[in-house]
């Protein structure tokens, strides 16, 4: 308390480059955000700003992972953590069955961590998305958000399986 040491860290769109897998979620009828979170295991990482994270974290600040993937999601995205060397202290994420809006999901995620004075523990945060970072300005923080480079990565060779796994609710 009293003191900011805490780094909040989004991932998709921010150290992982998601951009490949979000056709996944413009499609007609209903959003398939299993298949789109499944796919997640094959993004490339945003070197740049896992750099920085890192970095932070080698200063002393504790970092704290903030995303909307869904728990079930868990093991795979801690094994492209470590993967990729993202030093994380604490990964918090969005509740199975939780549909709610992101600002009102993370915020709540915070708050069970690290307590109603969250704010104040937080010096900095990376997150690309303009509602949970204007969420964090109005707290207090000061938000990075990420411009990733303009190439886009092409679709893996697993996204085609990835989609017909989901739609079939066959598992890995
Ligand atoms: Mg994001």
């Amino acid at each position: 308390m009293g003191m900011r040491n805490i780094i909040i860290v989004d991932l998709d769109h921010t150290i992982s480059d998601a951009r490949w897998r979000d056709h996944m979620l413009m499609g007609p009828g209903r959003t398939d955000w299993t298949a789109y979170h499944r796919a997640a295991v094959n993004d490339l990482p945003v070197e740049a700003v896992i750099k920085a994270v890192d970095a932070l974290h080698a200063a002393g600040m504790r970092t704290v992972a903030l995303t909307g993937r869904t728990q079930d999601h868990e093991a795979s995205t801690i094994a492209w953590l470590v993967q990729h060397l993202v030093p994380i202290d604490l990964l918090l994420m969005r509740p199975a069955d939780d549909h709610r809006q992101a600002t009102i999901v993370k915020e709540e995620l915070l708050k069970y961590a690290l307590g109603e004075d969250w704010p104040a523990q937080v010096l900095l945060a990376f997150e690309d998305n303009e509602h949970v970072a204007e969420l964090f300005a109005i707290k207090g923080i000061t938000v990075l958000r990420p411009v990733l480079p303009h190439h886009i990565q092409q679709d893996q060779p697993n996204d085609e399986e990835d989609q017909k796994e989901a739609r079939t609710g066959s598992s890995q």
